[in-house]
């Protein structure tokens, strides 16, 4: 199966473009005409500089307002087109991309605007060319693609078919049925995007928020499963105009494009799909590793050393500490080359050379470890957000086999610290960079085989920030994603973010937190009024939850969710100890507002600042 992507979908110049879809590998591209207008190069030289690049140009596009016009005006309109014709067969481009007319004066004659486009795909096939009728969602009369299938079977002629366009079919909600009565030999394109659910004007909703297969809420592959087995055999081609992703580099834009194709085969089961290794099981955090600036060493040591962490190895190598609490195991690493905060996250997986070899068939950079003798050989990938992902198997056997990652470290002290009921880390919470979020939501989901849950806007004294949460099944394995709602200049810090741990009862942990000195997150006392406003807690549960600081959520279902947040470490890192009760599966998203408030407060009134709420 060949696979496309129009030059609107990436930034830059249309050599960057063409050299962006080539570096990702794509086979062909779709030629959005301002990218031919605006360019230095001729037509000529644009079809060289495709073929050095081994791209074909599968469509020319798009040519508008064409039929259903006053005869009067058709003789203008193919005037028009012979001269985009003849622009084409200097590129070498043998499909033009017409969609349905918008204009105000068109006229709702389907016989007519058959007639108009046969005589059309007559001038084009002296060229060589043939027509490929689009209905757009928002055309004038023809805007269904059922619609524009019948005015091509009416003009009948061999130069002419249709494109569907899976945006303009999902996003009106048409019927699928249609497609099936479609003859092969008249699908002559598929265009490819997704979109998020949105209730909006579906022309600014296409021109702005388009995404790639797999980004946003239709069932593409459902979708493109029929167009298939209706006998389509040309190329899946993305076309999607998003706002953020043509002010984002365009290479990478390129390879997130060509993991969302890689994707959607898989979803399809395509035959001709390259097999990607399916997602190992994933169980939970092998261990997580932070990036402590010198000067925040001693604040993350005690913050750790108050929630029962206990520094029980140093690796044989590096300046690499690891705390543990039974299985939960965090590294402090004071000289990693990364920002201050999570720099890796270790996920325990039934089978780490295949997650690693799934990783690299979604195009996954595989980082090259620098490796002392003797030490594990731990697959690692590069995120979109920069944060290594390593792969390992931690629980195999205690006896330790060879290329153990724990053999690396040397014990220091036997035993550890008293247990103080953390259980697990429960979620990662990672700042993504403004232009990338919705290629980190694919990559993680598609990598790590989670699924993503709805997107929140959340409430910060900085402004709206997005959120997604992608989890396993078994809920093992949790990632909150988010990022700021609106571009900030690129002065402002990156985000915050956190790690959580999971514990059996926050309270008994927080009264231990608290004789260990640890001073949580004040939440103020307006927050407290308002949940015994709203809630039927019992009145000796809440004060307790105001003394701790403990913040409280409940879902639909009768689920529970107590959690409390530490103070942050240089801007960047915090932690928080959640308690899940009831099967509750989200974050407590309601309290975020409060929390960031609450951290806007402590970062306004300085340093240290933070006490005991109550
Ligand atoms: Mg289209
Ligand atoms: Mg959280």
């Amino acid at each position: 199966m060949r696979r496309g992507i129009a030059t609107v979908c990436l930034s830059g110049t249309l050599e960057e473009k063409l050299a962006a879809a080539a570096h990702a590998g794509f086979d062909g591209v779709e030629l959005f005409e301002p990218d031919l207008i605006g360019s230095r190069l001729s037509p000529r030289e644009i079809r060289l500089r495709a073929a050095e690049l081994d791209l074909a140009i599968d469509l020319y596009q798009p040519f508008r307002d064409f039929e259903g016009v006053q005869p009067g005006r058709l003789e203008g309109n193919l005037r028009r087109a012979e001269a985009k014709f003849e622009v084409m067969q200097e590129l070498g481009a043998t499909l033009m991309l017409v969609c349905s007319n918008v204009s105000s004066d068109a006229i709702d004659d389907d016989a007519l605007a058959a007639e108009q486009l046969h005589a059309l795909a007559g001038r084009a096939a002296e060229h060589g060319i043939r027509i490929a009728y689009e209905a757009l969602a928002w055309g004038r009369h023809v805007n269904e693609y059922d619609h524009s299938w019948r005015i091509v079977r009416q003009a009948d002629h061999p130069a002419l078919g249709v494109c569907l366009d899976s945006f303009h079919i999902l996003s009106r909600g048409t019927g699928l049925d249609a497609i099936d009565e479609i003859p092969a030999d008249k699908l002559f394109f598929l265009q490819l995007a997704d979109a998020p659910h949105l209730v909006m004007d579906v022309l600014q909703w296409s021109r702005h928020y388009r995404c790639f297969p797999g980004q946003g809420g239709f069932d593409l592959a459902g979708f493109t499963s029929r167009v298939l087995s209706a006998g389509y055999a040309g190329p899946l081609s993305l076309e999607v105009f998003n706002d953020v992703f043509r002010q984002a580099d365009p290479t990478r834009m390129a390879v997130d494009a060509k993991r969302s194709l890689l994707i959607l085969e898989e979803a399809m089961q395509a035959p001709s799909a390259r097999r990607l290794p399916p997602p190992p099981d994933l169980h939970g955090y092998a261990f997580l590793e932070l990036a402590v600036e010198p000067t925040s060493v001693g604040q993350t040591q005690r913050l750790l050393n108050a929630m029962g962490l206990t520094p029980a190895a140093q690796h044989r190598t590096k300046p690499v500490t690891l705390w543990r609490q039974r299985d939960v195991r965090v590294l402090l690493n004071a000289a990693a080359p990364t920002p201050p905060g999570v720099a890796a996250i270790a996920v325990e997986s039934s089978d780490p050379a295949r997650s690693s070899e799934r990783a690299e068939g979604l195009l996954a950079p595989v980082l090259a470890r620098q490796r002392g003798p003797g030490e594990a050989d731990l697959s690692a990938i590069a995120a979109p957000d920069g944060t290594s992902v390593f792969f390992c198997r931690t629980d195999v056997d205690e006896r330790v086999s060879a290329g153990h990652w724990l053999e690396d470290f040397e014990a220091l002290a036997p035993g550890g610290g008293p247990f103080t009921g953390l259980d697990r880390i429960d979620h990662i919470a990672l700042a993504q960079p403004f232009d990338y979020f919705d290629e980190a939501v694919l990559f993680y989901r598609s990598v790590l085989g989670l699924e993503p849950l709805e997107s929140l806007e959340l409430s910060a004294p900085s402004g709206l920030v997005r959120s997604r949460a992608v989890t396993n099944q078994s809920g093992s394995l949790r990632l909150a994603l988010n990022v700021p709602l609106l571009a900030h200049d690129t002065a402002q810090p990156a985000g915050l973010q956190h790690v959580a741990f999971e514990c059996a009862d926050i309270l008994a942990v927080g009264e231990q937190l608290r004789a260990r000195g640890l001073v949580p997150l004040a939440i103020p006392e307006n927050y407290y009024e308002d949940l015994a406003a709203r809630s039927d807690l019992d009145p000796g549960l809440l004060s307790a939850m105001r003394e701790l600081g403990v913040l409280y959520d409940t879902d639909h279902a009768g689920g529970e969710f107590l959690h409390l947040y530490t103070q942050t470490i240089g801007d960047r890192l915090f932690f928080e100890l959640v308690e899940r009760r009831g099967g509750y599966g989200g974050y407590g998203a309601a309290n975020a507002p409060v929390r960031m408030a609450a951290q806007r407060a402590v970062a306004e009134a300085g340093v240290g600042a933070g006490a005991l709420s109550g």
